[in-house]
């Protein structure tokens, strides 16, 4: 089976005002002169979805609650997203493991939720400092992806964003035989959890990828596209990475 099309998504976590939609205008117009030969997602924070969206750009959420409505003060769900035109949430990010508690049982919980309203769900996975030092990088992985799938997901609406929490906002990224490791470990959960159709599931690698060092991370054999942060949020710096497609 052939590689699934890449899908390099920006996330753009609390960074952001209104005045970002000339950004989006700005890779509007970069990916419509010169091509991308990826999926192009960009995930703002909520205040500004309905500000960036029907711009040419698919736009997506960096989280959602695991409920369709009701009294959740500060949270948004994953109806409201897809009223607002999203295809897609993250769910599970390292920063929302970290600061709000999430376990893999609220992560697999709002992948349901992003799952039952048509939204694709990025499924964050990654190990700590601490993990990666001890070795047990691929046992993290490992239960972070057997625990955050929901039983219900199809190879379709799953994405898996394979983002070492020690490479995120630092510079650093594991060595392309580490990530084609990991991505080889994560291919393989996919094909028991999905069959053949888990060829088809987008796995992203995510942390510090830069335009400078994305043909090598994106050519690792099982890396399907990259979940960005700090570089996506100038449009030329993303586009150099949508460009190594
Ligand atoms: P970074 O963030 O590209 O700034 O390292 C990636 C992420 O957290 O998704």
């Amino acid at each position: 089976m052939t590689a699934p099309k890449a899908l390099v998504a920006g996330n753009w976590k609390m960074n952001g005002l209104t005045s970002s939609v000339g950004e989006i205008e700005k890779l509007a117009r970069l990916v419509a002169e010169k091509g991308a030969g990826c999926d192009v997602l960009i995930c703002p924070p909520a205040t500004l979805i309905s500000n960036l969206s029907g711009k040419g750009i698919d736009i997506g959420g960096q989280d959602c609650h695991m409920a369709v409505s009701g009294a959740h003060t500060g949270d948004i769900s994953a109806a409201m997203l897809k009223d607002l035109g999203c295809n897609y949430v993250i769910v599970g990010h390292s920063e929302r493991r970290a600061d709000h508690g999430e376990t893999n049982d609220v992560v697999k919980a709002k992948a349901l939720a992003a799952q039952d309203q048509g939204l694709t769900a990025i499924i964050c996975v990654g190990e700590t400092d601490a993990e990666r030092e001890d070795g047990s990088t691929l046992d993290v992985v490992t239960s972070q992806v057997r625990g955050s799938i929901p039983e219900t997901a199809m190879a379709d609406n799953t994405v898996i964003a394979y983002e070492p929490v020690w490479a995120i906002g630092t510079g650093k990224t594991p060595t392309a035989d580490d990530v084609a490791d990991v991505h080889a470990v994560i291919r393989n959960l996919l094909m028991d959890r999905f069959g053949d159709a888990g060829e088809k599931v987008r796995i992203q690698y995510g942390g510090s990828v830069k335009a400078s060092n994305a043909a090598e991370l994106m050519s690792v054999p099982n890396v399907n596209g990259a979940l960005v942060g700090g570089a996506s949020l100038k449009a030329e710096d993303f586009y150099g990475i949508i460009a190594t497609y």
